[in-house]
């Protein structure tokens, strides 16, 4: 069978440990033999990043700002102990930090979804796809500890040096507490336009959550901001869809996300977005099921998985143990940047085997052959066994083999 052939570039990003043996064996299972494909090749592993100043980090996010289309692996965010353990020249910055910084964009994830692994809410049939916005708030506060009674003001000085405006956050009687958040107009407005843009490109509905009745300023001001961005690009394109874009409070939203079918894009502030994407990722059964993708406002994509490195796995295997690591997040990252790819060079044929190698993966699973994690979580059944990465892969080659054929 001749393999298919891409069109454009693809810009693939390599990273480290246990992610970077499961990289290296899906794409030359599941993907070489079929598929003609030119790679824009940045190789992020620790070592590298160290080699080169971090500077291949900011050229891989360049390079995906050319291409518009790229995967990537899982990567080390070096802590004090990986700087031992690497012998860094310093505690570099996390890579995705940095490539969401250059590529402005949002991340957005979507659970896997196969029907031996029920979710934790028996109504969600569809995926709930989680989209965070991961700029300002809590995360970059300024705070402090009082030590003893006094008044606590906020001010705001304009760039002229002219005091704009003064506050008072509490007359102290004693020790307490105090923190300053921030977010932008132009964060929140390019959160927006990811949402909007993500949701339409799924075909999913669009809600936000946020307390406006309590922060009639700043938790405004998100809802102001996408409102603006619905009415001004999108209105007439989500009725022509039958798309909806739906504010609501954000306790009303977890109340009803409880009792909903799945099936929309959840926009979330920072904080909220980092609680409910875990909340989610393990009521749907495996941070291993658990894609990922970066959308910048300009409508560049990067995939990946939600999961690390899996350290913990990559010792055993460097050990020379057997590990039972789920491929399955790096598969999708695969597929849904080759989907992407098919979709803005329009080549269907390229569409067509990311299909088929995402049925062959859930397929697979449904099938009851499963790596350790899933073993914990699957519906008990008398053909599930437990099976090592290397045999996952293999099997899902066999069956991706027969549905090309
Ligand atoms: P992790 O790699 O996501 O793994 C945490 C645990 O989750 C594993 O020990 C394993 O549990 C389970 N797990 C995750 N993925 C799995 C898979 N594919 N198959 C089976 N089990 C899986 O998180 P971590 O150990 O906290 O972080 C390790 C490194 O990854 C860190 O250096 C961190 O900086 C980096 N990281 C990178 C990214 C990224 O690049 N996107 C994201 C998160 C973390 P058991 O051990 O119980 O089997
Ligand atoms: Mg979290």
């Amino acid at each position: 069978m001749p393999k298919i052939k891409l069109k454009s570039t693809i810009v693939e990003i390599d990273g480290d440990e246990m992610a970077r043996i499961m990289w290296q064996m899906v794409k030359e299972k599941l993907l070489l033999p079929y598929l003609d494909m030119n790679l824009a090749y940045y190789d992020l592993q620790l070592k590298k990043r160290d080699e080169t100043w971090d500077k291949v980090t900011l050229e891989a996010a360049e390079a995906i700002k050319k291409y518009g289309v790229g995967v990537k692996c899982a990567t080390i965010t070096p802590n004090k102990d990986r700087v031992k353990e690497y012998n860094l020249k310093q505690e570099w910055q996390s890579p995705n930090g940095t490539i969401r910084a250059a590529l402005d964009g949002t991340v957005f994830r979507a659970p896997i979804l196969v029907n031996n692994i029920p979710p934790a809410v028996r109504s969600w049939k569809k995926p709930i796809h989680i989209g965070r916005h991961a700029y300002g708030d809590v995360y970059k506060n300024c705070e402090y500890r009082v030590p003893e009674a006094g008044k606590a003001e906020l001010t705001f000085t304009n760039s002229a040096g002219k005091e704009m405006w003064r506050g008072t956050i509490q007359d102290f009687k004693g020790p307490g507490i105090i923190q300053g958040i921030h977010n932008t107009d132009k964060s929140i407005g390019s959160f927006a336009k990811a949402c909007f843009t993500y949701a339409y490109d799924q075909k999913l509905h669009l809600w936000l959550g946020a307390k406006d009745t309590i922060s009639k300023t700043y938790d405004a001001q998100f809802r102001k901001i996408f409102e603006e961005e619905y009415q001004n690009n999108w209105k007439t394109k989500y009725e022509e869809a039958g798309l909806e874009y739906f504010f609501t409070l954000i306790d009303d939203a977890v109340a009803r996300i409880m009792k909903t079918e799945g099936g929309m894009l959840w926009a979330c502030k920072n904080y909220d977005g980092d609680v409910m994407s875990d909340m989610l990722g393990s009521a749907y059964g495996s941070l291993a099921m658990m894609t990922s993708v970066l959308v910048s406002p300009q409508g560049f994509y990067e995939f990946e998985a939600s999961h690390g490195t899996v350290q913990k796995h990559y010792y055993k295997h460097l050990k020379g143990e057997k590990t039972s690591t789920n491929p399955m997040a790096i598969i999708f990252a695969w597929t849904g940047c080759l989907r992407k790819r098919g979709e803005l060079d329009q080549t269907p044929e390229v569409v067509e085997f990311a299909r088929k190698l995402e049925e062959a993966a859930l397929e697979t699973v449904e099938g009851g052959v499963l790596t350790g994690d899933l073993m914990l979580v699957a519906t008990p059944d008398p053909k599930n066994r437990q099976v090592y990465t290397e045999e996952f892969i293999a099997e899902v080659a066999n069956r991706l083999k027969m549905k090309l054929e």
